[in-house]
């Protein structure tokens, strides 16, 4: 089995392989815990970059 945890960009959680979400933003993949913490990224994608 592949490990491909990730850390949530918001709040640091762990992301699950099974419900990632992500946004490609500057080149980068950035991913998400839940799709709130997705929209929280959109609206200010400089704040956590
Ligand atoms: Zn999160």
């Amino acid at each position: 089995m592949v490990n491909t945890n990730r850390d949530c960009t918001i709040c640091g959680n762990n992301v699950h392989e099974y419900e990632e979400l992500s946004v490609q933003y500057s080149g980068q993949e950035y991913y998400f815990c839940s799709d709130e913490h997705e929209v929280v990224f959109k609206r200010t994608p400089e704040k956590f970059v």
